[in-house]
Parts: structure tokens; C-alpha cells; sequence
């Protein structure tokens, strides 16, 4: 065979992730010489020897598990006659062109290393390589180097040193690299902070069997962790949390998965990816595991153990575990060694002595449409940037909403969406943005010239804005910031027509926004439609007492008739007060949310009345239709909507479908399911309406109402069967996750180099 010479230049996720040592042994299998360097696009490869197709080959088809090529060009060029194969220094000193991997699963090569007996890391509880481990979390500044992370102060061992620095070995520049005789240690606690001594994961094993919560120290924070099987376990879990709902997330090897969820290939693709979500999985009639872990719900969110300690503890133990995020309520997760809080919270603590330096909640989602789509984008996923097909002159910093709170920021095309941050109502939570803030300017080196916040005039991102000096503030309203995200999700700058539909936005008139369709491009988006405006009683209150809006919703329907008034009763006097106040319309404000639909329909149908958690009335009203239509029911009819025109503006009345509600007297499952259905349907007609007025063909998806996948499902179907494109999430959320993404996106658009 002839030497010939390549020119390999690749992007996408090619840095920090182990690409340039695989290149190298890759490289030293084929018998090539030449050089791999990092650039400010990628990786840049040049490859002379007899073997460099067959080189390119192996490299596209089997690169490093946790990088993604997103695009490579190959040019021959002249001969050099290199003597050896070298990994070079990056092109230029840049530092933010460096991008900071998501910490990774434990990958199959350490997971193989851990449990043979032969090993120097048998059993060793902080196995990592150049292909997995902590990165994100233990980094204290760039670049990315051992000194400028939590493990400087652990100084390598001689063998770990020649690991380390031998380019053929597969811990070549792991930065967390560590053994038994240089690395970070287990600890075992009782609540009183007494030092347990023995094989500390068989310990904590054994604690958990025996009905213990256990503090766990992870990778971004410490869970809370527990059978998931006993009913009085969880609910002592449940008292403590301050949690009365809400689901939990629980933690088991596939095998044990697979014994209480359906699981499909692209489920089992996901729980095993380098990112490691939580992954929604239909729930098995019989699981013999609590009903207390998810109440009324159809689906149980796994992950698989993602960290050595996890695979460890799971050679103890042969059940699913509850692993939820150490903290109270809506408090963010405790990442540093607060024992004291900690051990009001569980009955002992496996902790360590890695610092955690950035705290990072599990990612969350499901598969649609067999794609993964996230509810929740955090560990695994962050802080690898979103790029745009736009270049901005300008530093953007995106504060986000007030649920489920993310910041992001956009220097030139590359956007930095942060970690799940939480509910920033409580100081904590906002400390914990600011914080994080912070360390985002820190590592990715910028300072942002623009900061964009929520129209909310008492959202708290008003006060961190308020922190940043010489900026200029711009607002954006919650459901545009909401249908943008989408667009810089899908790279869009066309023109579309933009579904919102959602639990709670301010909106330009004041009044509470949630069922908005838009027209525009992301520098632009105009209202064209909305749901119905109806009154909300008592304002917040009763987005959480559903019970209150359904008073509303019955007097708007039936007046004050005896079918009001029964309703009302059922509620004391407190369901008196509401119907004077419905009654004289003080007190409230008006909405369109298609979030409150949702609750109302539930409470009506008597399911529920309370939202312990945001979006729990939707989800059960969502389990009632699957239920529904999982048994092979085909339905073919719909209730009443009507659509009208109101001082240039499309108004969809919902009310007479909830009125069919009512009155049908079929199952519940199966009013539940219709309802879905007639949503879906009213959102079609309008999209066919404004195609019909504009000419857009292209539909976007977003707003925390498209979390619910059935209505997802027939929404898409039904658009896709009048020749609409549609467009929906993927990777950031469909919720207010993705509103700072949106709100970047948006302003960027003012500011394009
Ligand atoms: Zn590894
Ligand atoms: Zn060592
Ligand atoms: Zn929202």
C-alpha cells in the first residue's frame, strides 16, 4: 500500500472529553504518524502512513462514548514524512474557547477495572479515566488542569503519576485521577457525627436494608437515599422532605429496572448513555415497590448507579433505591459537607473527602417520539454551550423565570445554559443563582454587557439584576422567551407560528398568560391568539387550591346555579368566600393559561383538587387519559370549543368542553382522555386559521403544558396530518428551564455582528 497524508478536521463534542489521547492510540494502532491538536473549531488531525482510511474510519465510527462529531472534513495533502505520532498544544492561548466537559458516567472500561479482583483500583470508590468521571463539578477555574481543580490537594502517587503522563494510557490528563495511596477517602457516620469504621458501603448497604435514610455524597450533591418497597419509609422520607406528592427519582441496575417498568431500546439507550438522566419509564402493574413513591402516576423515573460509590453499593443490595436530592421542599440540594443539616435529614451520612465545587441536580426526562426529551437539562448536560446561527457583539445574561429557575450566557454563538437552580422564591435559592452566576463568569471568562429578565414585575431575577453594574436591562415576556428557546434549540430564524402552551406568564396587559399562539421570528414575535381569558379568583392562591379557579369556571359556564353553589359548598366557607368573590369579580386577575384548564378539568372530574407540586393536577388528569387509551379505547368524538375573533385577536373558548366535561356521563378515563383529544384538536383549527391569514406552515411546540407527551402526541399528530412541519424539544425543556435560553436568544437578535 502507499503513504499518503490526511488533513482531518473534525468538530462538535470533541474537547475535554478524552478525544485527542483516543486519537493518539487510534493513531499508534493504524501505524500513523503526525499530530492532533486542539483548535478553536475542534480537533484538527494530520495522519501520514499506509493505513489512514481505515484510520479516519475507526475514528468516525467509534469515538470516545461522551463526544458527539458533528461534522468532519478530510483533504489529502503533501507527504511530510513524520517520524512519530504527537499530541500538540493547543493553537492559542484562548482560554473561553475552551469548553468544560459535563461530568460522565462511569464508563464500561472502569466498570470492569472495579470489580476485578486483580486490579490496583479493586473496589476503589473514585475510579475514573480520560472517559469518565467528575469534570464540571471539581473545577475551580480554567483551564482544565489538576491544579486548577477540587483534586489539587491531592498530590498523585509515582504510578498514578505515570498513568497520568503516558499518552498510551487511558488516564492520560484524567484530572481526577487518584488510587488507594493518593486519592480522596469514604467516611460512615451516625446523625450524631460519630465515625463508623468497617467496608463503609457495606455498612451503609446494611443500614439501608435495615429501613435507614442514608446521606449520600454524589457528584453535584448529596441524595437521600432508601427503600423504595416500604411504605412507611417513604413517608418518613416524605415528612422529613417536607414532600407530600411529588414523585421521587429512584436509582437500579437495568436488570432490577426492567422487573418494574416497560422498557424499550431507546430507554435503555438513554439510561445507559455518558449523560446518565433520570429516565420516565412506564411503570409495570405490579411492582411491589410503594405507591408512595409516585402517587397516581403512570411512570417511575430510573437512573442506573452513574458513580463508582453507586456500583458498589449496588453489590449489596438487590432492590431499587430511592435517590432524591438532599434538601427541604423547594430549598436547593446540598452539595458541601453540611452535616448538621444533613443529619436532621437522614439517619446516617456516606460521605467523602472530594469537594464538590459546583452543585448539579440529575437530569430528567423521557423518550418522545424515540428522542430524548428532557424536563429537566442539568448533570450530564451542562456546561456544554448550545450554538447558535447567530454571532452577537454583545455578552448576554439570561436570568430565566421563577420555577425551575436556569440562567444562561451567550458570548458571540455559544450560549452557557446552567444547572437546574430551583424555585428562586426563597433567599436560598437565590443565593445559590448568584453564586452560580458567578462561578459561570469565572470559568468561562465572561462578563455580560446585557442582562435579560422576566416580565414579572415581582420576580426575584428584578434583584439579581440589580447586582450587575453598567449593563442594560431588557424584559421579555415569559411565553415568547418560551417559543425562542425552541428556535435556538432548532437553530431557527425563518418565520413561524409559535404554541405556548403553559401554566403561568405575565403578559403585556397584565393579566396571567398561558395559552398563547404567536407569529414572528425570534426577533419578533406578535400575538395572534389566546385562550380565553377567565378569572382567577384570589390570584396565586388558587393556582395551587385548583379547587378556587373551578368555582370560577363553573360560574362563568352555569352562573350562579345550584350546580355552582353544590360545588362551592363541598369547600366550607372557605368556598363561600370564593363564590362572593366570584360573584363580584375583586380580588383576582384574568388568564389564559391552559395550565389552569388543566386543573380545573381535574378538580371537576373530582380526581383532585390541590396542587401539591407544580403541574400534579395536569399529570394525574394525564394518567386518567392514558389509562384510558393504553387499554386500546378508540374514541372518535370531541367536545365543543369555539374560536372567534376579538379586536384582531383569535380568542379559543375552551369553556364548552368543559362544560361537556361535566355533563358526559362516561368514565372518567375516558372524559379525561377526550378532553386531551378536543384540546388538541381547538390548538389545530387555530394553527390552520393562522396558516390560512399568514402563509407560515412551520409549527413550534413549547411552554410546561408540552411536558405532558400525550398531548404532545395528538397535538403533533394532528398538525402533521394537516401538512404543518412541527417542531418540538429535545434537549432543553419544555418548562420555564428553557426560558433563559429564550430570553438570550431573543435579544441577541438586536445585536448580530
Ligand atoms: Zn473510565
Ligand atoms: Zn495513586
Ligand atoms: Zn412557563
Amino acid at each position: 500500500m502507499k503513504k499518503i497524508r490526511h488533513k482531518i478536521s473534525i468538530t462538535g463534542i470533541v474537547q475535554g472529553v478524552g478525544f485527542r489521547p483516543f486519537i493518539y492510540r487510534t493513531a499508534i494502532k493504524h501505524n500513523i504518524t503526525g499530530f492532533v491538536k486542539n483548535t478553536k473549531e475542534g480537533v484538527l488531525v494530520e495522519a501520514e502512513g499506509e493505513n489512514v482510511l481505515s484510520f479516519i474510519k475507526h475514528i468516525i465510527s467509534e469515538p470516545p462514548s461522551i463526544s458527539e462529531i458533528i461534522k468532519y472534513k478530510t483533504e489529502e495533502i503533501q507527504i511530510k514524512n513524520s517520524k512519530s505520532f504527537d499530541i500538540l498544544e493547543s493553537e492559542n492561548g484562548d482560554i473561553s474557547d475552551v469548553l468544560i466537559s459535563p461530568d460522565i458516567t462511569i464508563c464500561n472500561n472502569c466498570r470492569a477495572e472495579l470489580i476485578d479482583p486483580e486490579n490496583r483500583r479493586y473496589l476503589y470508590p473514585f475510579i475514573n479515566c480520560t472517559d469518565c468521571g467528575p469534570r464540571f463539578t471539581i473545577i475551580k477555574s480554567l483551564p482544565y488542569d489538576r491544579p486548577y481543580t477540587c483534586m489539587n490537594v491531592f498530590a498523585m502517587c509515582d504510578t498514578c503519576k505515570n498513568e497520568y503522563t503516558d499518552p498510551e494510557n487511558r488516564r492520560y490528563h484524567a484530572q481526577p485521577i487518584s488510587c488507594y495511596n493518593c486519592g480522596p477517602e469514604l467516611f460512615f457516620y451516625d446523625n450524631n457525627m460519630n465515625k463508623i469504621e468497617g467496608d463503609h458501603i457495606k455498612n451503609a448497604a446494611d443500614k439501608i436494608r435495615d429501613g435507614s435514610i442514608i446521606s449520600i455524597k454524589g457528584i453535584g450533591g448529596y441524595h437521600l437515599s432508601c427503600r423504595a418497597d416500604d411504605d412507611n419509609i417513604v413517608k418518613r422520607l416524605r415528612d422529613i422532605k417536607k414532600r407530600i406528592n411529588k414523585p421521587f427519582a429512584l436509582m437500579a441496575p437495568l436488570k432490577l429496572i426492567e422487573e418494574h417498568c416497560h422498557i424499550s431500546q431507546e430507554e435503555i439507550k438513554a439510561l445507559k448513555s455518558a449523560h446518565s438522566p433520570i429516565i420516565l419509564l412506564k411503570k409495570k402493574k405490579k411492582t411491589g415497590l410503594s405507591e408512595m413513591v409516585a402517587p397516581g402516576m403512570n411512570y417511575l423515573g430510573f437512573m442506573i448507579p452513574y458513580t463508582p460509590i453507586h456500583v458498589l453499593l449496588f453489590r449489596f443490595i438487590n432492590f431499587p433505591l430511592i435517590m432524591t436530592s438532599a434538601n427541604q421542599s423547594e430549598e436547593p440540594i446540598i452539595f458541601k459537607d453540611e452535616f448538621s443539616k444533613l443529619s436532621r435529614l437522614s439517619d446516617y451520612i456516606l460521605t467523602n473527602n472530594r469537594s464538590i465545587l459546583s452543585f448539579c441536580d440529575d437530569s430528567v426526562g423521557k423518550i418522545f417520539n424515540k428522542n430524548i426529551y428532557l424536563f429537566r437539562r442539568s448533570r450530564g448536560y451542562i456546561p456544554y454551550p448550545i450554538k447558535l446561527n447567530v454571532k452577537t457583539e454583545k455578552n448576554i445574561l439570561g436570568l430565566g423565570g421563577m420555577q425551575k429557575t436556569t440562567f444562561s450566557m451567550l458570548n458571540r454563538d455559544r450560549v452557557f445554559l446552567s444547572q437546574y437552580i430551583g424555585w428562586t422564591d426563597n433567599p436560598a435559592t437565590i443565593t445559590r443563582e448568584k453564586e452560580a452566576i458567578n462561578h459561570y463568569m469565572n470559568i468561562f471568562s465572561i462578563k455580560p454587557d446585557i442582562v435579560v429578565i422576566d416580565k414579572h414585575p415581582n420576580y426575584p431575577n428584578r434583584i439579581i439584576a440589580e447586582d450587575f453594574k453598567n449593563v442594560e436591562i431588557f424584559e421579555l415576556q415569559h411565553h415568547r422567551a418560551h417559543i425562542i428557546s425552541l428556535l435556538a434549540e432548532k437553530s431557527e430564524t425563518d418565520t413561524v407560528i409559535g404554541v405556548a402552551m403553559d401554566g403561568t406568564g405575565y403578559g403585556d396587559d397584565g393579566q396571567i398568560w398561558g395559552g398563547e399562539f404567536f407569529t414572528g421570528d425570534f426577533k419578533n414575535l406578535v400575538r395572534i391568539a389566546h385562550l380565553k381569558y377567565t378569572f382567577l379568583p384570589t390570584g396565586d392562591r388558587a393556582i395551587k387550591e385548583a379547587w378556587r379557579y373551578s368555582i370560577s369556571i363553573l360560574h362563568e359556564i352555569f352562573g350562579a346555579s345550584d350546580k355552582t353553589q353544590s360545588f362551592a359548598e363541598m369547600f366550607g366557607n372557605p368556598g363561600k368566600i370564593i363564590s362572593q368573590i366570584v360573584n363580584n369579580k375583586q380580588n383576582g386577575v384574568l388568564t389564559s393559561s391552559c395550565g389552569r384548564l388543566f386543573d380545573t378539568v381535574t378538580s371537576l372530574l373530582e380526581i383532585s383538587h390541590v396542587n401539591t407540586y407544580t403541574g400534579e393536577l395536569p399529570s394525574l388528569l394525564q394518567s386518567y387519559a392514558e389509562n384510558f387509551i393504553w387499554k386500546n379505547n378508540i374514541v372518535k368524538n370531541t367536545y365543543n370549543y369555539k374560536i372567534f375573533k376579538e379586536k384582531e385577536m383569535y380568542i379559543l373558548d375552551m369553556l364548552p368542553a368543559i362544560a361537556d366535561v361535566i355533563e358526559d356521563s362516561s368514565s372518567l378515563e375516558k372524559r379525561a382522555y377526550v378532553f386531551h383529544r378536543t384540546l388538541s384538536e381547538s390548538i389545530t383549527e387555530m394553527c390552520c386559521i393562522i396558516r390560512e391569514e399568514s402563509s407560515i406552515n412551520k409549527t413550534y411546540l413549547s411552554g410546561g403544558v408540552f411536558q405532558n407527551t400525550l398531548l404532545l402526541y395528538l397535538v403533533k399528530e394532528l398538525l402533521e396530518k394537516e401538512n404543518f412541519e412541527v417542531y418540538f424539544h429535545s434537549l432543553i425543556p419544555a418548562n420555564d428551564g428553557g426560558i433563559s435560553l429564550g430570553q438570550v436568544y431573543a435579544i441577541a437578535g438586536k445585536f448580530i455582528k
